[in-house]
């Protein structure tokens, strides 16, 4: 039987507030610990919250974004559990009634537009954090840091609408780019400010019911929310073949092993006793506070996509890669500006400076290489002073020691060859040496052209311009 994965997501995402949800503490991330409480956030009884406007004002923006509807009336609700990072005994979050709902974005998954909608974003604060002792003498021992007690949260609720892994993957980079574009989260995965967690279910293909879910917790990259789910989906489907049922469970990824494991039976959400939060009123939103926070969005990355397209005329597929970033599509749209020509600067953005970027690990704007270096480079080019091949080797140098591409060639004396005399000359030397590709060429084996091509280049350590090889090596063979 041939089995399809249902994947919905919720994702926590830290807003960038400089204080916490409910009281004036800072919001910094890693401080010594419990330096950043107070008796709100370490719920001291008598402790009173007080809403934090700019964090209503972020989620709002958040909703906007993502095409929901902004409620008018939320309610913060007490979610009752007990944990160690949790000093009040329960989390302030929104249950019934959530600030924004219904809303939607759009992911491109190998080159086809699909809309995931969005159930429902609401409020919450964040608990603190547990630290297991790591050394012979605290092994024995857990410590808490409450700094994190109170940071704001939205959490992101999707519908089941993934199928597949990269799907999933899609939808979280475009969540962490609008969250980014709109600059109310870092999105920074290691640190926590973007967490995921997701609900996966196998179904026969054509089933419209759903099958029974597991929640995958524990991701800490895209990486890993990728790898968990293939590997959730594997397992499901060996429990389904063989004749078992899938347990409804929370589930955690072992990174280390790529492998889930289940943690615990999954809890209902009466098992929370939720109830409104005494100690805060609803919170009543007017219309006209969300258009004027409407009126502050800055250009999202669909706006901006189609404004690339249009623009600076390029394909479609172009587009969405350079804006999947707002630091990309900054470096894209200055590096336009200094080299007007916009498809060559994709061209070169998206082939060997995307895949040193991937293999490193870090964004266009933490690499030395500058927009004013890669105009420079590409003005070389387009004016002869350097082989595109040569160019390869100077980008591959800058990016290394960040240094200017004129600079590079003239050190390392890669001025392309563009004296006639120079490559007659090697020419010359390849045919003396290769006499017998030489008769078998002449006899007819034309593709041994490409071979006398590579020889010349050789000879001229790859300067030689490849225009002039090729028309002066065709007169010469020729003869
Ligand atoms: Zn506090």
């Amino acid at each position: 039987m041939e089995y399809e994965p249902v994947i919905g997501l919720e994702v926590h995402a830290q807003l960038l507030t400089r204080s916490k949800i409910f009281c004036g503490c800072s919001t910094a991330f890693g401080e010594e610990p419990n330096t950043l409480t107070c008796p709100v956030c370490t719920g001291q009884p008598g402790s009173l919250p007080v809403l934090n406007q700019r964090a209503v004002e972020f989620a709002i923006k958040l909703g906007l974004a993502t095409s929901c509807r902004i409620e008018p009336y939320s309610i913060f609700a007490r979610k009752n559990y007990f944990y160690p990072d949790l000093p009040k005994g329960y989390q302030i979050s929104m249950y019934e009634r959530p600030l924004a709902t219904e809303g939607f974005i759009d992911i491109v998954t190998d080159g086809k537009t699909k809309r995931i909608k969005l159930i429902r974003i609401h409020m919450e604060e964040d608990a603190g954090k547990l630290k297991h002792g790591e050394t012979p003498e605290t092994a024995a021992f857990s410590y808490v840091d409450f700094n994190r007690t109170g940071v704001p949260l939205v959490e992101i609720v999707s519908g089941p609408d993934m199928r597949s892994p990269q799907e999933a993957g899609d939808y979280l980079r475009k969540l962490r780019a609008i969250l980014q574009y709109l600059e109310i989260c870092t999105g920074n995965m290691e640190e926590g400010s973007f967490r995921c967690d997701a609900n996966i279910s196998m179904r026969p293909r054509g089933q419209k019911e759903f099958g029974t879910r597991t929640e995958l917790k524990n991701m800490n990259s895209f990486r890993h929310v990728e790898k968990a789910l293939e590997y959730e989906i594997k397992r499901q489907i060996g429990v389904l073949e063989s004749g078992e049922e899938v347990i409804q469970e929370t589930r955690l990824y072992d990174a280390a092993q790529g492998i889930t494991v289940s943690m615990r039976g999954k809890e209902e959400a009466h098992d929370y006793r939720y109830f409104p939060d005494p100690d805060l009123v609803p919170l009543k939103v007017d219309e006209s506070w969300v258009e004027e926070i409407r009126r502050t969005l800055p250009e999202l990355p669909t706006q901006k996509k189609d404004r690339f397209v249009q623009e600076y005329q390029i394909p479609e597929y172009d587009a969405e890669i350079l804006t999947a970033t707002k630091v990309m599509a900054n470096y894209y749209e200055e590096s336009v500006r200094l080299f007007p020509e916009p498809k060559a600067v994709s061209n070169w953005i998206m082939g060997d400076f995307l895949k040193e970027l991937k293999r490193d690990e870090r964004e266009i704007d933490q690499c030395p290489v500058t927009p004013g270096h890669l105009a420079e480079m590409l003005k070389m080019i387009k004016a002869g002073t350097i082989s595109g091949k040569i160019a390869k080797d100077v980008f591959e140098e800058m990016y290394r020691s960040g240094g200017r591409p004129e600079k590079i060639v003239k050190e390392k004396g890669w001025v392309q060859i563009l004296d006639t005399g120079e490559i007659e000359g090697a020419i010359q030397r390849v045919i003396e040496a290769n006499p017998k590709q030489l008769e078998e060429y002449r006899g007819g084996k034309e593709k041994l052209f490409g071979f006398f091509v590579g020889e010349v280049m050789k000879q001229t350590k790859g300067k030689a311009n490849p225009k002039l090889v090729n028309e002066l090596l065709t007169k010469k063979l020729k003869r």
